[in-house]
């Protein structure tokens, strides 16, 4: 499928959830004793085989039947209603589904922390990540390992931000590269961390991408970028739009393969 538009990636990221919460039902295993000391339950979980996971509960008006999808980023289970569904129904749709959702679960890839003797890769390429406390200066890179100077504490956040630095420098430079091939202007370039879209174009030309493309080979990071740009001269998905990234990359079905397969991985990391 090809990478979804802006109005997605809004719709996605607001945070206000007014359904949820609002206090969707309490799944009955979940609610807590009356008078126990446990703490607060999340308004609505799910019991899968045993494990507790919070289930989100969406309203869409463009939503035409309610859909199911577990968030590989939060292990959550997000679940989208139309305006017609009641949550009760929702709930016993999800409550139905429980042997799928742990299935997801189970299919996850293993989530690696930024920390020491973590292999992170950039921009495909692995690389063990090293502290380095009594270093000066903060991360760089050596024959294949990511130093990280400072206090331990710091390594994470530390990074964290190189890699993002690291990422808006190489998207930039794509950018500027396909950008000859358009004629609308770039207004921008945004960084993010998003959950399911790898890049995105408003209808004003500003570009937006996750940050996590720098861990995908060079040509995937180099297909969504082209991707991007090309909708800055066809805003759809029609044979101009693919004709046109074809003209700024020589492969494009291999990196779509790539974010198909393999895609869910970059989320593992951090
Ligand atoms: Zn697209």
């Amino acid at each position: 499928m090809p990478l979804p538009l802006l109005r997605d990636l809004f719709k996605r990221l607001d945070p206000q959830n007014p359904v949820a919460s609002a206090g969707a039902r309490p799944y009955p295993a979940a609610r807590p004793q009356s008078g126990s000391k446990a703490p607060a339950v999340t308004p609505t979980m799910l019991d899968i085989n045993g494990r507790p996971v919070a289930l989100e509960v969406r309203v869409s008006p463009r939503a035409r039947r309610m859909l199911l999808r577990v968030d590989h980023k939060r292990e959550v289970v997000v679940l989208t209603l139309p305006r017609a569904a009641s949550q009760r129904e929702g709930l016993r749709f999800a409550l139905g589904q429980t042997a799928w959702i742990a299935a997801r679960l189970a299919a996850l890839p293993p989530r690696t922390s930024l920390a020491p003797g973590a292999v992170v890769p950039i921009l495909g390429m692995e690389h063990l990540v090293r502290h380095r406390p009594d270093a000066r200066g903060t991360v760089w890179l050596e024959e294949g390992e990511i130093h990280v100077a400072g206090g331990i504490e710091f390594l994470p956040r530390r990074l964290s931000d190189y890699l993002r630095r690291r990422a808006r420098q190489e998207i930039a430079a794509r950018v500027a590269v396909h950008a000859a091939h358009v004629t609308k202007p770039v207004k921008g370039i945004t960084v993010r961390d998003t959950a399911s879209r790898w890049g995105s174009c408003s209808p004003t030309g500003g570009l937006s991408f996750s940050w996590r493309l720098v861990l995908a080979p060079a040509a995937v990071l180099d297909y969504v970028v082209a991707h991007e740009v090309a909708h800055l001269a066809h805003f759809d998905h029609s044979p101009h739009f693919w004709g046109l990234v074809g003209e700024m990359i020589d492969d494009v079905e291999g990196p779509r393969r790539w974010l198909r397969d393999h895609g869910a991985a970059l989320h593992r990391f951090g």
